[in-house]
Formats: C-alpha cells, sequence, structure tokens
C-alpha cells in the first residue's frame, strides 16, 4: 500500500514557474484526478511523480521513502499517456508482456500474467491480433495492460481517453473505474474534462496557473466551491 506525498514542489522551466508550492498527500488506493485547463501544469506535475522531471525545490516522498531523486525505474509507477505507442510489429499479447521481456521474466510466467491481465481488460479473444486490426478503445486498453503488467503500486494516466470519441470514453470511464476497484494500486488520473473528473475520482484536485485551486470528493466541490475560478470551471462542462 503506498501513498505520496509532495510538499511545497516546486518547478521552473527557466524564469516560468509552472509548478507552484503544491502540498498534496494521497492516500494509498486512492483514486485522485487532477483537472484544470490547459497549461495548468497537470503534464508536468504528472510527470515529476514519475520521475521523469525532476522537482526544482520541495520534496516527494513514496510511502515513507524520500523520492525526489529515485530514477524512474526504482518508483513502482507506471505511466499511460495520451498517445500511447504500441509495438506495429508486435502482437497485443507480447505488447503487454514488453515490460516483462525487458525483465527476464521466464516465458511462461509472461504468459500466465499477459493472460490474467488481458482477462480483466476483456482483451482475452483478441490476444493475438497487431494495433493495426483492432479499434482505439482496444489500444488504449492494451497501453493500459501494459502498463499494469509490472504491478506498479501507483498508475498514471495523461488524458489517457481525449483521442478516443464519446462513446468510447464513457465505456472506457466505466472500465477505469472498475479496474480501480479490482487492483491494489493508487491512480492519478488527468483531464481536462469536468465531468471526467467529476465521475471517477475519489477526490478531485483543480489546478490553475500551477497552484491548487481547491481539493475536494466531487460532491465538496460541487457544492462548497472555494473560490470563483472552481466554480466556473466545475459549473461548466464543456
Ligand atoms: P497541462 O498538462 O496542464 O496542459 P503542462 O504541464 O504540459 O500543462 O504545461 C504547463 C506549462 O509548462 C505550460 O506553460 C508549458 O508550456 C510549460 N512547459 C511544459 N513543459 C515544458 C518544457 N519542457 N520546457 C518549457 N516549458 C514547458
Ligand atoms: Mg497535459
Amino acid at each position: 500500500m503506498t501513498g505520496l506525498s509532495l510538499k511545497s514542489v516546486c518547478k521552473k522551466f527557466g524564469d516560468l514557474n509552472v509548478i507552484q508550492n503544491i502540498d498534496l498527500t494521497i492516500e494509498p488506493n486512492e483514486f485522485v484526478v487532477f483537472v484544470g485547463p490547459s497549461g495548468c501544469g497537470k503534464s508536468t506535475l504528472l510527470r515529476m511523480i514519475a520521475g521523469l522531471e525532476e522537482i526544482s525545490s520541495g520534496e516527494f516522498w513514496i510511502g515513507n521513502k524520500r523520492a525526489d531523486h529515485l530514477p524512474v525505474s526504482d518508483r513502482d509507477i507506471a505511466m499511460v499517456f495520451q498517445s500511447y505507442a504500441l509495438y506495429p510489429h508486435m502482437t497485443l499479447g507480447e505488447n503487454i508482456g514488453f515490460p516483462l521481456r525487458l525483465a527476464k521474466m521466464p516465458k511462461q510466467e509472461i504468459q500466465q500474467k499477459v493472460s490474467k491481465i488481458s482477462d480483466v481488460l476483456h482483451l482475452t479473444k483478441i490476444l493475438d491480433r497487431k494495433p493495426g486490426q483492432i479499434s482505439g478503445g482496444q489500444r488504449q486498453r492494451v497501453a493500459i495492460g501494459r502498463a499494469l503488467a509490472r504491478d506498479p503500486k501507483v498508475i498514471l494516466l495523461d488524458e489517457p481517453l481525449s483521442n478516443l470519441d464519446a462513446a468510447l470514453r464513457l465505456e472506457m470511464r466505466v472500465e477505469l473505474a472498475r479496474l480501480h476497484k479490482q487492483l491494489d494500486a493508487t491512480m492519478i488520473y488527468v483531464t481536462h474534462d469536468q465531468v471526467e473528473a467529476m465521475t471517477l475520482a475519489d477526490r478531485i484536485v483543480i489546478l490553475n496557473n500551477g497552484q491548487i485551486a481547491q481539493v475536494g470528493t466531487p460532491l465538496d466541490l460541487y457544492n462548497k466551491p472555494a473560490n470563483t475560478f472552481v466554480a466556473e470551471f466545475i459549473g461548466s462542462p464543456k
């Protein structure tokens, strides 16, 4: 069970203060959604948690371990991106198992693991196909499957559904909620879509200009928006 905490975390790109003094504790197994307008720093925050970007100042903790400078590979964190790149020449099963092959897991164990993951993600019947032969929603599921392969304790998803059409987005939202219930993992999900945030989150973190505008349950934010930015953002779904 792994929670995360950020203490006065800042990020600068040159003179630009992209993330300013973020204090946030994420509980083990929580589903937290970062939401906010484009450019507010959501991806940067996620990339710092993943270890793809250094923090400029402050502290980052994974459980009770100081983790600011831990390399990506030691964080037990997996990330799913908006533009998920599957390997086109590999089958879906090989795509999901690829991180395990890299980790030199024996073939038979890889097969067992892939079969378990594809069960959960409803991919079992199409495992022998290649990425070019399946739908966008199925491709995104494979990308999630690949992220799950190594049983990460924390799963980060950066606008994973934004390339899908509305019907598929809805279907995948339901899938993700179900997945979270089944997995023993903390999930942090980034979106600029308020409705997605409201339906998925245990807690929502609203970001504005690199700062936290409000943190709370969907109901908290809806009933007691802390300021006009939050009220307008929550009140005007696209
Ligand atoms: P979001 O994901 O909320 O749309 P980002 O985290 O991608 O926002 O970006 C936040 C701000 O940081 C933007 O102004 C963006 O231009 C800037 N930014 C992001 N990455 C870099 C970088 N590598 N170098 C310089 N500026 C960056
Ligand atoms: Mg982004």
